[in-house]
């Protein structure tokens, strides 16, 4: 019996950025440097897979560094971390290395020099996100302050124009509805300042360009990533605004849901920058053991960004 037809739009630029290539391969190269275990603070990147797969050489996972012993190198995730983490390593006399992405060090160091200007700082992003926690957690506590919608800037009670006021955003947002925060907050304060180019990153919005250009031709979407993925959730919620309500997250080709695909004829397929190409491939082996599978490629730009290691982790690997 001859299969279903059933066409792949694959999403490009899709998986992995910079800085997540960046954040695992200093946890590969800290394990050949230092043996194991080596500890890492927060998941490295927001992936089990790809969890898993660093405990199994021998990373174990923490969420603060009391849980880490004296003797044992830590590393610090791509999400960035509060000032107070580093203090307490050195205070404590830790081993340890930041994998912080070198994008989400630049949003510290632009908060940094608002308040050396004395400017009051709002930070546009999620609330509970880590890369909210550490950039907050570069000024002394109430120094800035977050907001998530447009009626919050609306809402905001800082007096004047905002000569005295700038803003800055988690780099994982919409890029859409970033802009209506942003809108909103020049309307309240015409003179505000702001980053000279965008504090959402590349990848992030490569990621929604791409997603939003095979919206309107797929039936179905498939976002590979997981929830606590900041970028992968807002694939989501771009793709089914761009023209794609039925769009879901799957963190494994395990989650699919078939009865979905029976009445689908054009399935979209992307994954968050934590995602590794493994289980999209993964997800594309399961549609093709069921369907008789054409699959397109649909490029909207070429990614070619790399950061450098900190320098104890460069040269050449061991292995
Ligand atoms: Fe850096 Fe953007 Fe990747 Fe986050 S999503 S690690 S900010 S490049």
């Amino acid at each position: 019996m001859s299969r279903k037809e059933l066409t792949i739009l694959l999403a490009e630029p899709r998986g992995f950025c910079a800085g997540v290539d960046r954040a695992i391969e200093i946890v590969e190269r800290a394990l050949e440097k230092y043996g194991a275990p080596v500890y890492v603070r927060h998941e490295i990147v927001h992936n089990r897979y790809v969890v898993e797969a660093l405990e199994n050489k021998g990373a174990v996972f923490v969420e603060e560094l009391d849980d880490v012993p004296l003797s044992a190198p830590v590393i610090f995730s791509a999400h960035g971390v509060p000032k107070r983490v580093p203090q307490e390593a050195e205070r404590r006399n830790l081993t340890y290395v930041d994998a912080t992405c070198p994008l989400v060090s630049k949003v510290h160091r632009e908060v940094e020099r608002h308040y050396s200007k004395g400017r009051k700082i709002i930070l546009i992003g999620h609330a509970g996100h880590p890369e909210v926690e550490g950039s907050i957690g570069q000024l002394p506590h109430g120094a800035i302050r977050l907001i998530e919608t447009p009626e919050e800037a609306r809402a905001l009670d800082f007096p004047g124009e905002g000569e005295n006021i700038a803003y800055v955003t988690q780099t994982t947002l919409s890029v859409d509805d970033t802009t209506d925060v942003i809108d909103a907050l020049r309307d309240r304060y015409p003179r505000i300042h702001g980053p000279k180019q965008e504090d959402i990153c590349y990848a992030t919005t490569n990621r929604q360009q791409a997603v939003k250009a095979i919206a309107g031709h797929a039936d179905l979407i498939l976002v590979v990533g997981a929830p606590n993925s900041s970028n992968s959730m807002r694939l989501v919620e771009v793709a089914r605004r761009a023209g794609c309500p039925q769009s879901m997250l799957v963190q494994r080709a395990s989650d699919i849901d078939w009865s979905l695909l029976e009445q689908v004829s054009t399935v979209g397929v992307t994954a968050g920058a934590s995602a590794p190409e493994i289980l999209v491939e993964e997800v594309i082996d399961a549609l093709k053991a069921r369907f008789d599978v054409h699959l397109e490629s649909r490029r909207v730009t070429t990614e070619n960004v790399h950061f450098k290691l900190p320098r104890d982790l460069a040269g050449p690997r061991v292995a």
